[in-house]
């Protein structure tokens, strides 16, 4: 399946007002249109408390139908379902349709997350801050009511695609998640905390009734998610709506940008899982970057054994060809066309504390799901993976983790990471001896490599979290002489 994100109309227009993400805070300085005639649709940044309206929106979200008693009918069960509905890129409000347990059923019945629907004669009230709190997040200070006496219907309007294209959106800054790793590196830190994350599926467990305590039948499933920092993540669902779109998400191709997902301490697990709550918004394949980003990664782990070490995708250095000078590579770093691109500089290593004492130069790294270890943490950090228990623990992978600077004639390029095939060629030792060495010996080395001619083959990789837009990698450092130079230069001149 093709990418179904669109990145050309990120924006929609709302009511002249080109919104951009920065612009969410609610404004109520717009004059509130008037809007009694109920068949003209409102929208939601310019309601008005306690009138009634009519509004076209796409779901976002919604729950299972659930009865109540309130305060009004303490004796009578009432049924209700709750509906987030979206409007714009901004805007979206929180409703609950309220009724006879038939007529609740049968709503719940014809409507779904992601489809575009007309309301009628719901009730603005203000949002009452107890109530908000088991909802999704709303920019909007109001509520919707609604009764016997309203109605949802399917909209097939005009303007539908344009609703739908609203959908794709996540409803925060894109930027705003964790990654999977900094979620288990925080640990039990993050407990009981919400937070926003953006991940690829990867498996649908078994959906399971369960009965609750209170005696409330409910379903309940295990997803496997990961990112391009951590293989497998546990996300539990316990709502049956988005559960009935989970079976539709395709492993290895889904992205999911999951706004105020639960993030909790197992116990059971030593470590992290995230579960689904009632304030939790689903992004099926957001239209950002970052998403699109992922998605080829996702598709990228394919490989029969599912291990995703960065050198199973590298080609032989003999086909990396194009050859850049520092200052070109900066100028068409922020235009380059492809997420990755490789290609050599003749210059030279103008940075390499090798000697440092008060740096790590070597990490470890879960040989079964590639996860970063903790560095308070002899073992995997990652409650999903087989290594997180002692028992079936493998032996991790040790690897260099050296930062440096790559210069040539024309300028710098900072930020740079070393592979750890390129690092053990420049030190002639392996990352396992590597801490072992004299300080005195590790100056030797670091003198051996610094201002000596290379010519040094990179990869430029995007990456869609973090203040840096690019992750820099020295593939390998071939020495050159001062013939080699001369010649290649040469040719230039040619
Ligand atoms: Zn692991």
């Amino acid at each position: 399946m093709a990418w179904s994100g669109k990145f050309d109309d990120m924006f929609i227009e709302n009511d002249g007002n080109t919104s951009a993400w920065n612009q969410r805070q609610p404004h109520h300085k717009m004059p509130a249109k008037k809007n009694l005639n109920t068949n003209t649709p409102s929208i939601i940044q310019n309601l008005q408390q306690g009138i009634t309206i009519s509004l076209v929106g796409v779901i976002l979200m919604r729950d299972s139908p659930r009865s109540v008693f309130t305060k009004k009918t303490p004796t009578k069960e009432r049924y209700c379902i709750s509906l987030t509905l979206r409007d714009s890129v901004d805007w979206f409000i929180n409703a609950t349709y309220w009724g006879e347990k038939a007529m609740i059923n049968s709503i719940s019945e014809s409507f779904k997350i992601g489809e575009v629907v007309e309301i009628h004669n719901a009730m603005v009230m203000a949002a009452n801050s107890f109530d908000e709190k088991f909802k999704p997040w709303s920019p909007s200070p109001f509520t919707l009511n609604l009764s016997e006496f309203s109605n949802i219907t399917l909209y097939t309007g005009p303007d539908r695609d344009k609703y739908l294209s609203c959908s794709h959106l996540p409803i925060k800054p894109a930027s705003d998640y964790y990654t999977l790793e900094d979620v288990n590196i925080n640990g039990q830190t993050l407990h009981g905390e919400n937070v926003n994350l953006l991940v690829a599926v990867k498996k649908l467990g078994q959906i399971k009734d369960i009965t609750t305590k209170t005696g409330k039948q409910m379903k309940r499933c295990e997803l496997k998610v990961f990112d391009e920092t951590c293989q497998l993540f546990g996300l539990i669902l316990w709502e049956e709506q988005i559960i009935n779109e989970a079976v539709t998400w395709i492993p290895n191709q889904t992205v999911l940008f999951i706004n105020d997902v639960r993030i909790t301490f197992d116990e059971f697990r030593n470590g992290m899982i995230s579960t689904a709550t009632s304030r939790t918004v689903i992004t099926v394949n957001p239209d950002i970057m970052e998403a699109q980003h992922l998605y080829h990664f996702a598709q990228l782990g394919q490989d029969e054994n599912g291990t995703l070490t960065e050198n199973e995708i590298d080609p032989d250095i003999s086909e990396i060809t194009d050859v850049f000078t520092v200052k070109q590579l900066k100028e068409s770093m922020s235009s380059l066309t492809s997420t990755v691109q490789y290609g050599i500089i003749y210059g030279f290593i103008s940075w390499f504390d090798v000697d440092s004492e008060h740096k790590h130069f070597v990490r470890l790294r879960c040989a079964d799901c590639s996860t970063l270890f903790d560095d308070n943490s002899p073992m995997c950090v990652n409650t999903n993976c087989t290594s997180a228990s002692e028992f079936n623990m493998k032996p991790p992978i040790t690897e260099f983790s050296i930062g440096t600077a790559v210069s040539d004639y024309t300028d710098t390029l900072r930020g740079c990471f070393l592979s750890t095939s390129a690092a053990e060629s420049l030190l002639h030792t392996n990352p396992e001896q590597f801490p072992f060495l004299s300080i005195n010996k590790k100056t030797q080395l670091k003198w051996e490599v610094l201002f000596e001619k290379f010519q040094i083959y990179f990869k430029i990789k995007k990456q869609g979290f973090g203040t840096k837009p690019y992750r820099i990698r020295i593939i390998q450092c071939i020495p050159i002489s001062i013939q080699d130079l001369t010649n290649h230069f040469q040719q230039q001149l040619q």
